[in-house]
Order: C-alpha cells, then structure tokens, then sequence
C-alpha cells in the first residue's frame, strides 16, 4: 500500500458500534490515504483491535491497554462494549497482548479525576481510585518500556499528577516516549510534557471549541498529531453522530486554519510525527 497522506492516531474502530458496517468505515479512510491506529481500553476491546489488524497488511494498526475511566467500577459506555460485566485489569494478559506485530503503543492509559466526583458517591473515596488508577498507570509504563513501544496516554484534570509520575521514567523509554491524546491541559502542561519529548493529539473537538486556539497556536506542529477518538467527538459538520477517521480531514483543515499554514503542510508534518511517533 502507498504511503499514508494521513494517520488517524486515536480511533476505535473495533468497538460495538462499527459491528454492523466496519469493512466500509474502514474502506472509507484507506481509499483515501487514512491509516489509523485502533486503541484498545480493557483486554477485550485490545484483543478485538489487534484481530482487526490482521485482516489488513498495512493501514490498520492495534494499541493495547487498560484505560484509567476502567479502574473504578460504575462505567459502562454501550458504544465500547456490550456486555455489562467489569473486566479486571490483568498486566500478564496485557504484556502478552504487547508482543503482537501489529501493537504500535501501549494504551490508552493513564489517569482521568474528571469523573470521581460523581462516583465518590457511589463507591466511596475518590483518593482510593486515584491510588489505584497510578499503580496501573505504572505497570503499563513498564510494558511500554519493556517492548520499547510509545505510551499513548489519556489524561483529564490530572495533568500534575501526570508530570509527576513521567518525569523520573521518561528517560528509560523511547526517544519519543508517546502522546497524550486529546491533550486539554495548560500552555505549561503542553510545555513540560513536550520537554520529555512527549506528541500532543488533537481531535475533531478543535472544529466547535475555540478554547483550544491559542494553545494549538502555541505548540509547534512538529510537535502534534492527529487523531478522531472514533465514535466519539466527531467534528463539525458531523457532530453528535458516530465519528469515523475519514472526519480526520475536517481537524487538519481546521488545525491548518489555526496555524495559517498550508493544509498540504499541516498533514504532510503530522503524517510523519505519527509515523516517527509509532514506527510505522
Ligand atoms: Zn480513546
């Protein structure tokens, strides 16, 4: 296959919600030139991204991981998985999953305080998760550094505590040690975590929330990557329907607009971040 005129570095194609029409959401971004990554959440949605790597020889690409929303109970999104029942994280299954071919990072995974909130009434204090949400967080940097493979990382309303935890350990992972998805911290955050040579992904939420013009003006595009967190978040002018990482186009254009630069620039540059960013 040709080389990719765009990398969707965040989708989830393998979810419930494509069941009935994924060859053609698929088909959709590859006859155009749309490569994407496939990022698992729990063992089981990791297990389905890779199957779906197989059918294809180049394009389709897998990530496995726990992801933090996972750590506490009480979450359960019916677009991501039918059943109701709670997996366990489980590291062993996980670091066997790691070894595949086609698994380009290890995550999604990190930390997400955005919710305790709501759940602290509901299963009691919020410190306890966010203890346990770390110590998983640690154990996936350790397959990450052990199958030297980027970390793709999710991160909401806990970016201090993200800092704090990849500083000391950056250093034992790849020279691009991974991204943070759907970035939403501070110009600061932007800065630190791009002092340990960390990509930022942004996604169609760009095209409706202008509160991330400036930080998107700020941060040097050699520096981003893009993604569309397929189903969710899809772009203007599809918003509130299931995204799909054809919409990716719609975030170049508006990342191009952002930074008054050529739109053929902004996915050339990107492009090539995601592919020096995954190996691919
Ligand atoms: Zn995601």
């Amino acid at each position: 296959m040709s080389a990719p005129r765009l990398i969707d570095t965040h989708a989830h194609v393998q979810f419930p919600v494509f069941a009935e029409d994924r060859a053609e959401v698929i088909s959709r971004a590859l006859d155009v030139g749309i490569w994407m990554v496939n990022i698992g959440t729990q063992e089981s949605s990791s297990r389905d991204a890779i199957k779906l790597s197989e059918k294809y020889s180049a394009g389709v690409y897998a990530s496995v991981g726990f992801h933090p929303g996972h750590v506490a109970p009480q979450f359960h999104d019916a677009w991501e998985k039918e059943s109701v029942a709670e997996e366990v994280f489980d590291i062993a299954k996980l670091r066997e999953l790691a070894q595949h071919p086609k698994v380009v990072g290890i995550g999604e995974c990190g930390l997400d305080y955005y919710r305790l909130g709501d759940r602290e009434q509901v299963i009691g204090s919020g410190n306890e998760i966010k203890l346990e949400q770390k110590e998983i967080f640690r154990a996936q940097i350790e397959i990450a550094k052990d199958f030297k493979k980027p970390l793709i990382i999710h991160c909401r309303d806990a970016f201090s505590d993200l800092i704090e935890i990849l500083s000391p350990v950056t250093h034992s992972l790849l020279p691009s040690p991974g991204v943070i998805h759907f970035f939403s911290g501070t110009l600061e955050d932007a800065k630190a975590l791009m002092n340990l040579g960390f990509y930022l992904g942004f996604g169609g939420v760009v095209t409706f929330a202008k509160a991330y013009e400036k930080i998107v003006r700020e941060i040097p595009l050699e520096r981003i990557v893009l993604e569309t967190d397929a189903p969710y978040v899809a772009p203007v002018p599809y918003r509130g329907k299931r995204n799909e990482p054809l919409y990716i186009e719609a975030t170049a254009a508006k990342i191009a607009e952002w930074k008054e630069a050529d739109i053929a620039e902004v996915k050339r540059q990107t492009t090539q971040n995601a592919k020096d960013l995954f190996g691919i």
